[in-house]
């Protein structure tokens, strides 16, 4: 494959945009080499400037669960663009929307828009702090919550202590308030608890990760971690961005049978269009303004362009609640073929998955937490992905990325994929 228009498209960025990208993983710095750029996608397939197809698995991040320029959201978008794309006044489709959404999702009465993951997150630890009266939050090392500065505090090398900033420009006030937990270790939150009594507002945490390779939960960890929360009176959040309205219409709330108190969305919410969300019962939401006092606002949030994009996907999934599991079972006959190769060709590996996310690790250990996923061969990463790229399929450019399948991916495009994977393992 050549790839001339989008290494010379490349250069012309990076001169007027920091590294030619506006979000990092896009620049393949993991992987090496120059991105792709894209001209249009349809269904499953990308299709580049240069005019190669791929069979895509990443879905811009997870958005697209029913396959690029899905016809409903398309229409409805466009639709809708002509009656204006914003007013910053009040649409009858945000509540239908909010409805909508409160309707399929457990536990939660009321819902609040905004325009990104990142936003909904730090919203919601926000409400956290003013409901609870308390400053201090617990994450998990690994676990990405967007770009707010109170979620980039990376654990030092296996202690469970005060975070130090892993970006400069945090200041460490904030990472101070921000206490790192090991993923799947219920000790090393009880351990944080103890240590700083009736202080902390919240535990965050993707109920399943999906920034380090996508890990499941243990299931005494996470109903562990449901009961700790309780009797410490701390708000637990699930950052659903990724895993609700994949997993199952009530996201991983419904999947692993527990409830969390504040819930922040994104990524299928928006159908692809700019769109986050949080949500709580009633008395914790009544806290935000206007009508409490924890403030927090958007011009352009739950504008009809991004709401008409939602209500679409919503829908198509609401009225298709198979979907999830046609999904699964996609992902596990991909997961089969991928592992019967690897294992032909007695390729270390561990395969992570839940419902539609999937990830492949270069390691002879099970990935469990961050260290774990850390461990994986990242050379054997590189030349994989270089090898399925050449061969037309799509992949996340890091090995800290899960893959997420997408409705439109055929069983025909699951055997290319593995086909492609059998066609390249000798270069691994
Ligand atoms: C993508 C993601 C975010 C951030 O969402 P943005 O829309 O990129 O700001 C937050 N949390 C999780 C779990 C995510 O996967």
């Amino acid at each position: 494959m050549l790839y001339q228009r989008s290494s010379a498209l490349f250069s012309e960025a990076k001169k007027v945009i920091p590294g030619g990208v506006n979000s990092p993983v896009r620049a393949f710095k993991a992987v090496g080499g120059d991105p792709i750029f894209i001209e249009k996608a349809k269904g499953a397939y990308l299709y580049d400037v240069d005019g190669n197809r791929f069979i895509d698995y990443i879905a811009s991040w997870g958005p697209l669960i029913l396959g690029h320029a899905y016809d409903p959201v398309v229409d409805a978008v466009t639709e809708k663009a002509k009656k204006g794309t914003s007013f910053g006044i009040p649409t009858e489709i945000e509540t239908e929307l909010a409805s909508l959404a409160v309707s399929m999702v457990p536990g939660i009465d009321k819902i609040r828009f905004v325009n990104s993951g990142t936003e909904a997150c730090m919203s919601a630890v926000r409400l956290a702090r003013g409901f609870s009266g308390r400053d201090k939050i617990v994450k998990f090392a690994g676990c990405y919550h967007g770009h707010a500065d109170a979620f980039l505090i990376q654990a030092g090398s296996g202690a469970v202590t005060f975070g130090s900033p892993n970006s400069p420009g945090v200041t460490r006030g904030t990472a101070k308030d921000t206490l790192l937990a090991r993923y799947n270790d219920l000790e090393s939150v009880r351990t944080l608890i103890q240590a700083n009594e009736n202080e902390i507002a919240a535990v965050i945490i993707e109920p399943v990760a999906g920034n380090m390779g996508c890990i499941p939960p243990h299931e005494t960890f996470i109903r562990g971690l449901r009961q700790l929360c309780t009797e410490a009176g701390i708000l637990l959040i699930f950052d659903e961005v990724m895993t609700g309205f994949r997993l199952a219409a009530g996201g991983a709330q419904e999947v692993l049978g527990i409830k969390a108190d504040i819930l922040a969305f994104g990524k299928v919410i928006g159908g692809g269009l700019p769109v986050g969300a949080f949500a709580a019962r009633a008395e914790i939401m009544d806290y935000l303004a206007p009508e409490g006092p924890v403030y927090q606002a958007g011009t352009l949030s739950g504008n009809p362009l991004a709401m008409s994009a939602g209500l679409a996907m919503l829908s198509a999934l609401n009225n298709d609640r198979e979907v999830f599991q046609r999904l699964a079972e996609k992902t596990e006959y991909l997961h089969r073929g991928l592992a019967a190769c690897l294992e032909k060709a007695a390729i270390d590996h561990h395969i992570n998955r839940m419902g539609s996310m999937i990830s492949i690790h270069f390691s002879s250990a099970q990935v469990i937490d961050f260290d774990s996923a850390a461990k994986g061969n990242n050379d054997k990463f590189k030349r994989y992905f270089h090898g399925m790229l050449r061969e037309g399929i799509y992949l996340p450019p890091s090995a800290f990325e899960s893959y997420f399948l997408n409705d439109a991916l055929s069983y025909e495009d699951l055997d290319r994929t593995i086909e492609a994977l059998g066609n390249i393992i000798s270069e691994i």
